[in-house]
């Protein structure tokens, strides 16, 4: 069968279709590039916010217009949470809620039996006009690796933790293999992620920190990454993994805060203060050296106040956060929150979110220009459309003589260690794709670093 595959949403979502890509390969399957081409479609819908809901349904609408006889999977915790709605959209023929979603693979072939059954009486004409490009297929430097599902956390603006269900954790000799194969395959990233990742073994009797250490131990793939981690659950000592990784382990954390004061943060029910944020923050700073640091802000949560949103604005602006992911408070039906007193107007969380805008524009500037000068390693991943930029300065070639390389060279984008976005001129015939090579930072240009490749 040709399958296409999209998803929306978390790294989690990504992690998971990629995992589905691996395996209907490994079953003899294709992987359609577009949904046009395909026999059936698998959504991994998204219901974090109003916002992601609303996509996700009209997603599964766009692949129901561009193949009106394929068939329609849709999984994911939108589908979890609405599976009513999910099956009323048109061509969805499987509703799989996250609790079965492991078992994707038998689903697909189940259904793939029964209406290759069905399809040898009837022949329909596929509807190119809408046809979506498979994502799944951009040629990926860094490979998201599933190592835990769930939460037991009951934040109370989170959807997640009610569509992800409880803490459970893949063994950690499943994920050794799993990455040394995405290593195999030529990956040289394997970014770790989950629910809530601090909570990985939580039903083994294991830990994160033991997960890191057997993949640091058990594995040579060049990166291992952490995505999001939440700022509790963490041993003290879980930051000295990184003196012992050689580099291998990235120095950047992206640690959700959600809100820089104590009365925002009771309310919420997280599980931690401002002060527990900062202290693991220095130290993080004190066992990781060239460390960055992003995290996640709610804008207008109920009941926050002017002076609230106030020592939120100060608390990132202490922290010196190297990029806001700011998202306004969106009430999610099924959360404590939507049921709280004072709850901030549309156009006031708007406006809250945008002055937090702004100010990851600063904080993220700030941190950028701190590196400028230093050397760090760079995944390079694409090369962008433009050849080389004309404000790109002279590259020094062999004893430092400027290159120039005309209208074939091109403008590379990849990542450093720690996570920040760089830029390089190449010659032409020069693919840097994949390659991790040293990169001198030498100047900030717009969200990102220009730079000068250092071998
Ligand atoms: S810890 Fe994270 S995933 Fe868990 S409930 Fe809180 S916000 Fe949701």
């Amino acid at each position: 069968m040709r399958i296409y595959l999209e998803t929306l949403g978390c790294r989690l979502n990504y992690a998971e279709m990629a995992a589905l890509g691996r395996q209907l390969a490994g079953a003899g399957h294709e992987l359609a590039a577009s949904a046009a081409e395909a026999d059936m479609c698998v959504l991994n819908s998204c219901t974090v916010t109003a916002e992601a809901a609303r996509q996700s349904r009209q997603l599964a609408r766009r692949l129901a217009r561009a193949n009106p006889a394929g068939r329609l999977i849709v999984t994911g915790c939108y589908a979890t949470l609405e599976g009513e709605a999910v099956a009323q959209l048109p061509n969805v023929a499987l509703v799989v809620g996250n609790a079965r979603k492991d078992g994707l693979l038998a689903l697909v072939q189940e259904l793939g039996d029964r209406q290759n059954a069905k399809c040898k009486s009837q022949i329909a004409v596929p509807n190119t006009q809408y046809a979506t490009r498979n994502t799944q297929h951009a040629p990926r430097t860094r490979a998201f690796v599933k190592v835990q599902d769930g939460c037991r956390n009951r934040c109370t603006f989170c959807i997640v933790t009610v569509a992800r269900g409880d803490e459970r954790s893949r063994p950690i000799a499943e994920i050794v293999a799993e990455v040394n194969a995405l290593h195999a395959e030529g990956y040289q990233e394997a970014v770790l992620t989950g629910v809530h990742l601090g909570g990985y073994g939580s039903d083994l009797g294991s830990t994160p920190a033991a997960l890191v250490a057997a993949l640091l131990t058990e594995t040579t793939i060049p990166r291992l990454r952490l995505s999001s981690l939440e700022p509790f659950d963490l041993a003290p000592d879980f930051f000295d993994l990184w003196g012992t990784s050689a580099g291998r382990l990235m120095p950047h954390l992206h640690l959700p805060a959600q809100a820089g004061s104590d009365a925002v943060l009771r309310r919420m029910a997280r599980r931690n203060r401002v002060a527990d944020f900062e202290a693991l923050v220095a130290a993080a700073r004190a066992a990781i050296p060239g460390l960055t640091i992003t995290t996640d802000l709610i804008a207008g949560f109920p009941g926050e106040t002017e002076d609230d949103f106030a020592q939120t604005v100060a608390f990132a602006r202490r922290i010196g956060f190297a990029h806001l992911h700011v998202f306004p408070y969106s009430p999610r039906e099924g959360t404590a929150a939507t049921r709280f007193a004072g709850q901030v107007s549309e156009a006031e969380r708007k406006r809250r979110a945008h002055v937090l805008g702004d100010l990851d524009a600063e904080l993220g500037a700030i941190v950028r220009a701190s590196f400028v000068g230093q050397t760090r390693p760079v995944l390079w991943e694409n090369k962008e459309a433009s050849p080389v930029a004309p404000f790109c300065p002279p590259i020094l070639g062999e004893n430092n003589a400027p290159q120039n390389w005309g209208d074939e060279g091109g403008v590379w984008t990849g990542l450093t260690d720690n996570y920040l976005r760089v830029l390089t001129a190449a010659p032409a015939g020069m693919d840097l794709h994949n390659r991790i090579t040293p990169a001198r930072l030498l100047r900030v240009e717009g969200d990102a670093l220009w730079s000068i490749i250092d071998e």
